[in-house]
């Protein structure tokens, strides 16, 4: 990767931080209630190229819960463990146009529409737990860690918040149980769940996470190996139609690269081959993802030609500039 493309992000980051920072729409999350503590209008943005080099500006060190991010991590860990025709049996790859708490089934398969949906994470979680038992937390923050290249943590009172207020999540897993999706103990699965949406990342480590999938599934400074590329292949393709929810065809259309969302305020968006982003402001829109996360993310995809349809569409006009 030549220097230019380090030396244009570092102009254009800041260009684009600057362009947004005094945009305050949206609102935090308040339905977990720690979460609703969070400083409202932090905003931080980093990019790690598929050769580890990384360019961040803002509070892209400030830690924040990765939230629904990990869906996608958590559906690759099962993609890994299982192989997907397994997974299929667990969770589908069919985008709903629902939002992200939405309590509903795939008529056709009694599971889940896909695993970027609360359902579908949960059934995930549900696979992981029957494959790990008491071991799946540890496992799944050591893969978490590979991922981002440096030991994560859990925010212990965000999860207690999600544990005590996640009725809607635990009503899921029930149902998920009754039609036969796993048959761990429902508390056992949510507690995993409400775990790794609670563990502690900045974004810069989103964007290590990023590149990690954008360089085949192996962390581009450490050389560790987290996911197979086959793993990377399915997790970006559901993450590209249903990795922004009820806004997924709009984030397809205006910015055209896998994307994942959570609603701590982090987006994580991946350029195959060639770069992750992480983006942190917590203020969210109606669909739970972040106001100026991804108004960054359309203003980068525009700059830098990141949209797969894009005219070039050799994976991006980024490869013009290499
Ligand atoms: N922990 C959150 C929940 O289950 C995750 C949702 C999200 O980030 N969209 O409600």
């Amino acid at each position: 990767m030549p220097h230019s493309l380090v030396a244009l992000l570092e102009t254009l980051l800041p260009q684009v931080h600057a362009s947004l920072r005094n945009n305050l729409q949206g609102e935090v999350a308040r339905y977990i209630p720690e979460l609703g503590k969070v400083a409202p209008d932090q905003f931080g943005m980093a990019v790690m190229l598929a050769n580890g080099e990384l360019v961040s500006v803002g509070d892209c060190e400030s830690a924040f819960t990765i939230q629904s991010v990990s869906k996608a991590f958590s559906y690759a860990m099962l993609l890994d463990a299982l192989g997907p025709e397994d997974v299929a049996k667990v969770v589908g790859v069919q985008p709903s146009g629902e939002p992200f708490n939405n309590i509903t089934l795939d008529p056709r398969t009694q599971r889940p529409f896909n695993p970027m949906l609360n359902a579908g994470a949960i059934a995930v979680a549900g696979g992981l737990y029957e494959c790990y038992g008491e071991e799946s937390f540890a496992r799944m923050m050591q893969l978490f860690g590979d991922a981002a290249g440096r030991p994560l943590e859990v925010d212990e009172a965000v999860f207690q918040s999600e544990q005590a207020t996640g009725d809607r999540n635990r009503a899921i897993g029930h149902l998920l149980r009754a039609a036969g999706v796993f048959q761990a103990p429902v508390d056992a699965v949510l507690e995993l769940y409400f775990r790794q949406c609670s563990v502690l990342v900045t974004a810069r480590d989103l964007a290590a996470m990023a590149a990690t999938l954008s360089n085949l599934g192996t962390h581009p400074r450490t050389d560790t190996n987290v996911f197979n590329p086959l793993t990377v292949r399915q997790t970006l393709s559901v993450m590209f139609t249903c990795g922004m929810y009820d806004g997924a065809g709009n984030w397809a259309c205006n910015v055209g690269v896998p994307a994942k969302s959570g609603v701590g305020g982090g987006i994580l968006a991946v350029i195959n081959r060639q770069l992750g982003v992480g983006v942190f402001s917590p203020r969210l829109d109606a669909a739970g993802n972040s106001v100026r996360g991804q108004l960054a993310c359309i203003h980068l995809a525009e700059e830098l030609g990141l949209h797969i349809f894009d005219s070039s569409n050799a994976g991006s006009a980024l490869l013009d500039a290499r």
